[in-house]
Order: C-alpha cells, then sequence, then structure tokens
C-alpha cells in the first residue's frame, strides 16, 4: 500500500484499498489482522472499532468522488468532532477532538474536504472504467487521467491500438 504519512497519502491509500486484480474485485482491508495493522502504522489504534469507521467512510468517500453520492453522506462522520481553539505564541491554533476509534475516518474525510476546497477536481476516479483505483493530479496541466501511466495509461493505449488495427481490418 502507499505511504500513508501524509495526510493525502492516507486518504488516497484508503480510497485504493479496493482494487480490481486480473478483472476480480478485491480488498486489502478484508483481512482484519492486516487491516488493523496498517492502520496503527498510519498512526491509528488498530483496533475493529475503528477498522469499522474506516471502512464505512471509505465505502462513502468512494461514491463521493466518483459523483455517485452526494458529500451529505460524509456527515456521520463528523458527527461529535469539535475544533478548540488555543492562543499559542499570539497566533490561534486549532485543536481536532474527535472521538479515539474515529480519529482516522475523520481525517480521511477533513483531507477530502482540503483537497475539495483548494484543489477542486483533482481527486478523480482513474479514467479506465475497469480501474476501481483514484488519483490526485498535482500537476500543472492538470491533466493526468490514469491511477498509473505504467498500468492503466499503457493499458488504455494498447487498448486503442488493437482496436483502430481491429477497425482498419474490418474496413
Ligand atoms: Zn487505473
Amino acid at each position: 500500500m502507499t505511504d500513508a504519512a501524509s495526510d493525502e497519502g492516507f486518504l488516497l491509500a484508503v480510497l485504493n484499498s479496493t482494487p480490481v486484480v486480473d478483472g476480480v474485485p478485491t480488498d486489502e482491508f478484508a483481512d482484519s489482522d492486516r487491516a488493523r495493522a496498517w492502520l496503527a502504522s498510519a498512526g491509528g489504534l488498530g483496533t475493529e472499532a475503528e477498522l469499522q469507521q474506516v471502512l464505512e467512510v471509505r465505502q462513502a468517500l468512494q461514491a463521493v468522488v466518483r459523483g455517485e453520492q452526494s458529500p451529505d453522506v460524509l456527515a456521520p462522520a463528523l458527527r461529535g468532532v469539535t475544533s478548540l481553539p488555543a492562543m499559542m505564541d499570539g497566533q490561534i491554533t486549532w485543536t481536532l477532538s474527535a472521538p479515539p476509534e474515529r480519529q482516522l475516518a475523520v481525517r480521511a474525510v477533513l483531507t477530502w474536504d482540503t483537497l475539495a476546497r483548494h484543489s477542486p477536481g483533482r481527486l478523480r476516479p482513474c479514467a479506465n472504467d475497469e480501474c476501481r483505483l483514484f488519483l490526485i493530479d498535482h500537476s500543472k496541466a492538470n491533466a493526468a487521467r490514469w491511477c498509473s501511466m505504467a498500468v492503466c495509461g499503457n493499458r488504455m493505449k494498447a487498448r486503442r491500438h488493437y482496436q483502430r488495427i481491429r477497425n482498419m481490418r474490418a474496413e
């Protein structure tokens, strides 16, 4: 799985934990032990309750980013979450407070929100409709279409090439 040290890395890893492998949809969090170990390595508690929260938020975020559902479906993840201001060195700093088992889920939702606000459209599904992965496009041109050029980019190019040859033969 990808590096989860940064908030974006964490969000992307969660979104991309249901890849299609050899045409079969899989779930990298299906193995609870492995999933909980990964959540712990991402700064979480590694508990079953935390995993359930992350799974719920993953499903909601995937649907939102695919445009299948309204962001309102993310509201339950934010219930009971507060942000407290404190004065430090002449500046106000905000400290987020969330139920412990929901902190990672909240982190994913807030990172999605930051991206949606500051980089609208940059987080999107891979353009390969047989791929279930997502990408965050940081390029200036904002023209990336594939989760990975090496995987989906080349596959789609090869498919187009094949179709072109087939069309030529059919003429
Ligand atoms: Zn892809």
